[in-house]
């Protein structure tokens, strides 16, 4: 189980030109979710929202201001650099571009075997047993052991992303942070790739933390969802109520962006105004200058959380 617990993180962006006032992006505010073993969590909210902050302080990548998140018998809080490396294995991460997070002067074999070699203190096997496990891994995702002499830019972007899937996987992890897989990817073989995370979920008892924006994407692999805007959770349900019976406004929006299947894939643009900037957050419900239900209490008071139908809600005159 992996929870994290009032996790908040700024960014310092330092003074202006004109002005020595110090410029803070709130990227995340006092964010809670606990996310059960072998459960596939989505993360939805459009740019700018936090998710991919919180999966970089999963991952060890960022530190948090307040807060702390346990995997385990791990606790970010008190975790020593020694037990980090031990966490480091358990977790990895798919990146959204296939292009960009392949080492372009590496063949697919170094791509591979390069995670052994940072943890080689605990993976002291012989370059034989290496090659086992990475053949085994590979022909797991797809990919022929041909596959193994060759340099990234000889594939489809389909192919990288299942060399990046075969990457994380190598040292056996029990959890993948996949941070848009797919969106980078042509809608014809977004299908494929999603399929194959699914299959090696299942077979590898997998907990998988999903980041998408697409809200077709999310639907179709996710068992709950959390949906983030400007830093926090505002709804956390099983996908069913998600879909079927969103409690918060914002959600709602979400989902009339796409009103059939025939829409999948698109944008979160739809939605009406702008997002508030990061750097000054409204003083109440961080959706009330959006929000089309919004009453004169809603930019005063930030609403707490309050427990719905399997999950919670953050909003003052929530949706029936
Ligand atoms: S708290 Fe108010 S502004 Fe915020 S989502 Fe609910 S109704 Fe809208």
């Amino acid at each position: 189980m992996i929870e994290f617990n009032n996790i908040s993180k700024t960014f310092d962006l330092g003074g202006g030109f004109f002005s020595k006032e110090k410029k803070i992006i709130h990227a995340l505010r006092d964010v809670s979710l606990t996310i059960k073993k072998g459960m596939t969590m989505g993360i939805v909210g459009e740019s700018g929202s936090g998710k991919s902050t919180l999966a970089r302080i999963f991952m060890g990548l960022y530190k948090p201001d307040t807060g702390y998140f346990k995997f385990s018998d791990f606790n970010s809080h008190n975790i020593s650099k020694e037990e980090w490396k031990t966490f480091r294995k358990q977790a990895a991460m798919v990146f959204q571009d296939p292009y960009s997070s392949l080492n372009p002067r590496m063949k697919v074999l170094d791509i591979l075997q390069e995670p052994f070699l940072i943890h080689k203190k605990d993976f002291s096997i012989s370059k034989e047993e290496r090659l086992i496990k990475i053949t085994k891994v590979l022909d797991m995702t797809g990919l022929e052991k041909g596959s193994l002499k060759k340099y990234p830019h000889e594939f489809s972007g389909g192919q990288r992303q299942r060399i990046g899937i075969a990457r994380a996987l190598v040292l056996k992890p029990r959890v993948l942070v996949l941070d848009e897989p797919v969106s980078a990817l042509d809608v014809s073989i977004q299908a494929q790739i999603l399929n194959l995370l699914k299959e090696l979920k299942k077979e590898l008892d997998l907990t998988y933390i999903f980041i998408a924006h697409d809200l077709g994407v999310i639907e179709y692999m996710s068992d709950r969802i959390a949906v983030m805007y400007l830093g926090s959770i505002l709804e956390e349900s099983a996908v069913k109520n998600i879909f079927s019976k969103p409690r918060h406004h914002y959600t709602k929006t979400l989902l009339n962006s796409m009103p059939d299947v025939q829409k999948k894939g698109k944008d979160f643009q739809v939605v009406p105004g702008e997002i508030p900037s990061p750097l000054n957050l409204p003083k109440g419900c961080p959706f009330e200058p959006r929000c089309a239900g919004a009453k004169e209490n809603c930019g005063l008071l930030f609403p707490v959380e309050t427990a719905g139908k399997n999950g919670y809600y953050k909003c003052h005159y929530p949706l029936n």
